[in-house]
């Protein structure tokens, strides 16, 4: 193209235009076409590019969704067990402080038999978006038990789970089924030196049994 346009040059200086604007003319269809050559690799490119966008974006989805309760919204188990392990394999120092609580609907299954399975879903929902709010890895452990890791100390554990075990006890149940209630008993265990996973749910377990055992709708604290 370059040498199209000298030649066209060099026959205007030579005083042939007729010769010249031949030059011009060969020149300007060869911009042309390389022109729309190179917007046709550019479009290509954006094209890729956006499939490659698109790729990662559904990948994002379903990693998000492997790691979800699909009732809730709440993280779910393994997640949560992902999100311990990494606790316990942090040296206390860089970590800090660690809580875990577990909490258990009071008598769900009398809720389901009463009031219907629906509206037990409804009952779980609502838990879980109270929960979600909370300061902390909120997650679904199982059926009507609910785990939250927190980057606190005990006491600042149980204030925050205290506040939980209050709001869901507040929340307006009448809202979804007249004669609804619901509460919840609540165990927090903090994590010690040489503790693995098992050992720190099974002290937030025995204290959300003594939660029970004590009257329910309560917090026992470690
Ligand atoms: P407690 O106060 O001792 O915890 O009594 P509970 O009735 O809450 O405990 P139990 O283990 O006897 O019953 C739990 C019930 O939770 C039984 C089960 O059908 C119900 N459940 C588990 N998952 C779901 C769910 O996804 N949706 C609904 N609606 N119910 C569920
Ligand atoms: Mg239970
Ligand atoms: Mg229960």
């Amino acid at each position: 193209m370059l040498a199209l346009r000298m030649i066209a040059g060099c026959h205007v200086e030579l005083g042939d235009f007729r010769a010249a604007y031949q030059e011009m003319v060969d020149f300007h269809e060869a911009w042309t076409l390389r022109r729309s050559e190179r917007s046709e690799v550019v479009a290509r490119v954006a094209h890729a590019q956006y499939a490659v966008d698109e790729a990662q974006r559904t990948t994002e989805r379903f990693r998000e969704m492997a790691e979800r309760d699909a009732l809730t919204g709440l993280w779910n188990r393994r997640r949560s067990d992902a999100r311990l392990a990494a606790a316990l394999d942090t040296p206390p120092a860089r970590r800090g402080p660690v809580s875990v609580a577990l909490l258990d609907l009071d008598h769900f299954k009398l809720i389901n038999d009463t009031f219907s399975h629906a509206v037990g879903d409804v009952v779980l929902r609502r838990v879980a978006a109270i929960l979600a709010e909370a300061d902390g890895h909120a997650g679904r452990h199982g059926g009507e038990e609910f785990i939250l890791i927190m980057n606190v100390a005990c006491a600042e554990a149980a204030r925050c789970c205290e506040a939980l075990r209050a709001a869901i006890h507040a929340y307006a149940w009448e809202s979804v089924a007249a004669g609804l209630s619901v509460t919840t008993s609540i165990g927090t265990a903090v994590l010690r030196p040489g503790d693995d996973a098992p050992a720190v749910l099974r002290r937030a377990d025995k204290n959300l049994y003594e939660a029970k055992r004590a009257g329910r709708n309560r917090l026992i604290a470690e």
